[in-house]
């Protein structure tokens, strides 16, 4: 992109000068063209706008051609609003200059008989206000730059610790927060709806056992392979969440009795039938123990439905581990 500097003027000997100065001033970030008359000097600008050249400034000397330098610059101010027009003429014409203010844009008026070296002075100025214009949006490019490539990383950073704060670190599961969120407006849905919602707690069998043979790490091993396995059976819409130490929960949404307790004792005997490889090349096999509820019309959260797929998973241990239990109100006085 150019910036261009365009003098109009019929006398050749004047134009020729000007033309000669400014091209000793700028760098080759400006051109400097010259036209004896206004109508070829439009349809040049013109040009250099479409190919995206910016016309920063036009010197307006005398010019005898029918487009005078009043139609010059307002018609060429429809296309370039931002040009510094610059008048330099003996006599000037007061309805002119009014008329230029009202529809155009009018940088500086300078007699002819100025002296050079001020009207060199008066286009460095034009030419310097630009650079510094320039430099100014160059700077307000790399800001605005700059705060989109923070903004990113925020977002980003907000969507990691959304993640950490959800998210049990060992198996990669929701945690024990992000489970009770998550059940609130599924729980209220499902009562709202009349549809039918089970609750899973799992447990893992004699866990202290594994940890006390194997140790502490193969035994964060056999958790994590535990929720893997359990994901997997589960459904997208099911939520499953690591409550803590070995203890698993899931919730399945639009399921009856029947299908939780068939989930259930699916995941039951998938995890029966596995065997574990720990990284020290032990081959370790486990069982859980599962208690499974329903959602009634008392429950309004997930407390209550919890309660009793606890108390059906502890009647699941006491009668001898590696089984499905359905709550029903007689386990209550066991
Ligand atoms: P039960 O069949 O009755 O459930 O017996 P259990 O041994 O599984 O249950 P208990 O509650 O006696 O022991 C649970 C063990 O789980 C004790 C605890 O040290 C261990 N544990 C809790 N959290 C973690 C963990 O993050 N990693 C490991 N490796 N062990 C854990
Ligand atoms: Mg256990
Ligand atoms: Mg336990």
């Amino acid at each position: 992109m150019k910036y261009i500097i365009t003098c109009i003027n019929n006398e050749v000997e004047i134009l020729d000068d000007l033309y000669n100065k400014l091209s000793r001033i700028v760098d080759s970030d400006y051109l400097v063209e010259s036209f004896i008359n206004a109508e070829q000097a439009l349809i040049a600008c013109l040009n250099h706008i479409i190919v995206g050249n910016e016309i920063l400034i036009t010197i307006n000397g005398n010019n005898t051609s029918q487009l005078n330098c009043e139609k010059f610059i307002i018609e060429l101010y429809k296309s370039s609003p931002n040009t510094k027009n610059i008048i330099f003429k003996d006599s000037l014409d007061i309805d002119m200059i009014e008329n230029l203010i009202n529809h155009a844009s009018l940088y500086k008026i300078i007699p002819n008989q100025l002296k050079k070296i001020d009207f060199e002075l008066i286009i460095l100025e034009a030419i310097k206000i630009n650079s510094q214009e320039r430099r100014l949006k160059d700077y307000q490019e790399v800001l605005e730059a700059a705060v989109d490539r923070r903004t990113k990383e925020i977002n980003n950073i907000n969507v990691k610790l959304n993640v950490l704060a959800t998210t049990d670190a060992l198996c990669g599961v929701k945690n024990r927060r992000s489970f009770y969120e998550s059940c609130g407006p599924i729980i209220s849905y499902n009562r709202r709806e009349r549809k039918p919602l089970a609750v899973l707690m799992l447990d893992i069998d004699k866990f202290k056992y594994i940890n006390d043979t194997y140790g502490h790490g193969v035994g964060d091993e056999v958790l994590k392979s535990m929720a893997q396995k359990t994901s997997k059976i589960l459904r997208k819409s099911d939520v499953f969440a690591r409550l803590g130490g070995e203890e698993f929960s899931a919730l399945l949404p639009n399921t009856t009795e029947l299908g939780a307790l068939k989930v259930a004792e699916n995941i039951r005997q998938e995890i029966e039938h596995m065997e574990y490889v720990s990284s020290k090349n032990e081959t370790i096999k486990f069982t859980i123990s599962i208690g499974v509820a329903t959602l009634n019309s008392h429950d309004i959260n997930i407390e209550s439905v919890l309660h009793r797929a606890d108390i059906a998973l502890y009647s699941a241990k006491r009668n001898g581990r590696n089984q499905v239990v359905l709550y029903n109100d007689e386990l209550l006085e066991a």
